[in-house]
Parts: structure tokens; sequence; C-alpha cells
């Protein structure tokens, strides 16, 4: 089991071990002790970034994965066993965690409208969340979400974090209604960057809502 460092840490860099370095048809791979790389899933891609060894040897990290608690990181060249410093890219970590955190948002507004979000996806150019009728579920426009948005955006609602009895790890922002999640997040709703545009879509009784995020240039 690879120790998730993500999971206590916001710091984009460190240090780790590798433990091995294999090669399949995606490529090298290398599983380390701990990681500061969030692997693909739970909504989200993964994180990319660089892997240096002491004696400067460096490779990109391409795609990471978790498979069954052991997190492998493809990289664009072999990197041997030993100590290696960890830098994951602060852009493309910025991005995901944004489109993920706007996301717990959005559930939230759904469920204050009788909407409970059973599905949810992260991915730049593809965010959307799809919403089941609970009893006293009402109308929810695009307009209504993007207005409710931009007010929880405007009061910088910190992110809360809570690690339980069980492990199981909540989280969620200002008084909103926290969720189990194991992905990355803002610190805060005061670093989104830029504006939020959603579009909803009533399907069969389900609702889906489609977001993105326009950087303010
Ligand atoms: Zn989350």
């Amino acid at each position: 089991m690879t120790k998730r460092l993500y999971m206590e840490t916001s710091e984009l860099s460190g240090s780790a071990q590798v433990l091995r370095c294999e090669a399949d048809e995606s490529g090298h791979f290398v599983e380390l002790d701990a990681t500061l790389f969030h692997p693909q899933g739970g909504g989200q891609p993964s994180d990319i970034g660089v892997l240096q060894s002491d004696n400067g040897v460096s490779a990109r990290v391409l795609q990471v994965k978790d498979v069954n608690g052991v997190i492998l990181h493809w990289l664009d060249a072999p990197i041997a066993a030993g100590p290696v410093s960890l830098q994951v890219d602060p852009a493309v970590r910025h991005q995901h965690a944004m489109l993920h955190s706007i996301g717990h948002v959005i559930g939230n507004i759904g469920q204050r409208h009788g909407w409970k979000p059973v599905k949810a996806h992260h991915w730049p150019g593809e965010c959307r969340i799809e919403f089941m009728p609970e009893a006293s579920n009402r109308d929810l426009t695009a307009d209504e979400i993007e207005d409710a948005l931009a007010t929880l955006i405007q009061a910088q609602l910190a992110a809360q974090v809570h690690v339980d009895d069980k492990g199981l790890r909540w989280v969620g922002f200002g008084e909103l209604a926290p969720w189990p999640c194991g992905g990355t997040h803002l610190a805060s709703l005061a670093e989104v960057s830029g504006q939020v545009s959603a579009a909803v879509k009533l399907k069969k009784n389900k609702l889906v809502v489609k977001y993105d995020i326009e950087s303010k240039e």
C-alpha cells in the first residue's frame, strides 16, 4: 500500500523512495513508498509532474493510477530504485482541485433544492453532476446555480476536512454539508480563478448539471 501524502497535505513538492521501476505496454512505471500525486479516480484525472533522483536523473510523471491500493506512476523515462524528489505540476493540480471543489458546491446547491447528487465527473471540459429527485425537489435552473455559486465563491468558504473514527475523510466548504471524499480540493473558494458557467438538463427524472470554468484573462 502506498502512503497517500496527498490526503494529508497540500504540499506539491517532497521526497519519497522508488521501490521498483518496471515497464508495461504504456511505458515505464514506478511504485513509491509514499506519494503526493493524486491518482486518477473519484471523478478526477491524475496529477502530473516530475520525479528526480539524487544523481540528477529526472522523469516526467504522465499518469498515476491506484492499482488495488498501490499507486503506480507512469513516466516518460525509467528511474532507478532509491530516493527521489517529487514535484506535482501546480497549474494542473489547481485546475483539477478547482473543478472538483466547484463540483462539491454544485452538489450542495442541488441538495438544497431537493436533488440528491448520485454521480460526479470533474474532468476538464467534461464536468457534470447527476442528481436524483428527493420527495421535496423543485426546479433548478442554470441561472439559479450560477447565482448561488457566485454568492458562495464571494463568501470565500474555506475547505473543511475531517477524518472520522473509521478513517473516512469528510470534505466540505464552510457550513455546506460535507461528503466522504479522497480527492484534491482548493483550500478556499477564494482560489477559484474564473467564471463558472452551468447548464441544466432534465432527463427522465434525472437532473444533469454540466459546468465549466472560463479563466479570467
Ligand atoms: Zn472532494
